[in-house]
């Protein structure tokens, strides 16, 4: 695959993508899937997902791929970024 302007990689000990959104999928400890801003019950505490890989991890997580416009330049960006995506996807206000 050859992209111009090539999608940043995931930040190290990011996590945001694991934190701000919810997600309505069962996860493995959080049947019920999880509220935003929650931290997801598989984060490590390196901000790496322990189910990476494997069929229990929601369809949601393989979905959201690094973007500049998500990512940003740090954490604090994304954590932002995802929390306005939130208010505006929410089903009910
Ligand atoms: S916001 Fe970007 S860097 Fe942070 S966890 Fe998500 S994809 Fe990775
Ligand atoms: S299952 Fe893994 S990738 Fe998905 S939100 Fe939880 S920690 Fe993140």
């Amino acid at each position: 695959m050859s992209l111009t302007g090539a999608a940043p990689e995931c930040r190290p000990g990011c996590g945001a993508c694991c934190i701000a959104p919810s997600i309505t999928r069962p996860i493995p400890g959080m049947p019920q899937g999880k509220p935003a801003g929650v931290p997801c019950i598989q984060l490590l505490p390196d901000m790496r997902c322990a189910i990476f890989g494997d069929p229990s991890r929601p369809d949601f997580c393989g979905g959201l791929q690094p973007e500049h416009e998500m990512c940003g330049s740090d954490r604090e960006h994304a954590i932002h970024w995802l929390a306005d995506l939130e208010r505006a996807t929410a089903p009910h206000h």
